[in-house]
């Protein structure tokens, strides 16, 4: 049984532990999930096929996407329009909406 200093030390470290599992939970997007095949996506925007997708926009990248809620200074980070996995910082996919 946990008395109360004990415990107050706990919450911190659940707190700790609960959150970088969350964070090592969430799924990398890979270009071969159908929904990311339906899209076009790509982990780098230079294997982007321009003619197949015309709606590409030279500067278009997940970084400036509004979909894309990674922290600056990291390679990738969730993606809304695929449930929050996660994406290369320099992929594209046609959902593609500039941040505002
Ligand atoms: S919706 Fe935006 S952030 Fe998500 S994969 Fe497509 S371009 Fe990247």
């Amino acid at each position: 049984m946990l008395n109360r200093r004990r415990f107050i030390t706990f919450i911190p470290i659940a707190t700790a532990g609960m959150l970088a599992t969350r964070s090592a939970c969430a799924e990398q997007l890979t270009e071969s999930d159908p929904t990311a095949q339906a899209l076009g996506y790509r982990d780098d925007v230079h294997k982007v096929d321009k003619v197949k997708y015309a709606s590409y926009k030279p500067g278009s990248v997940c970084a400036t996407c509004v979909q894309y809620s990674g922290k600056s200074g990291e390679s990738n980070g969730p993606c809304a329009a695929f449930g929050g996995k996660t994406v290369s910082v320099k992929g594209w996919c046609m959902a593609w909406a500039k941040k505002g």
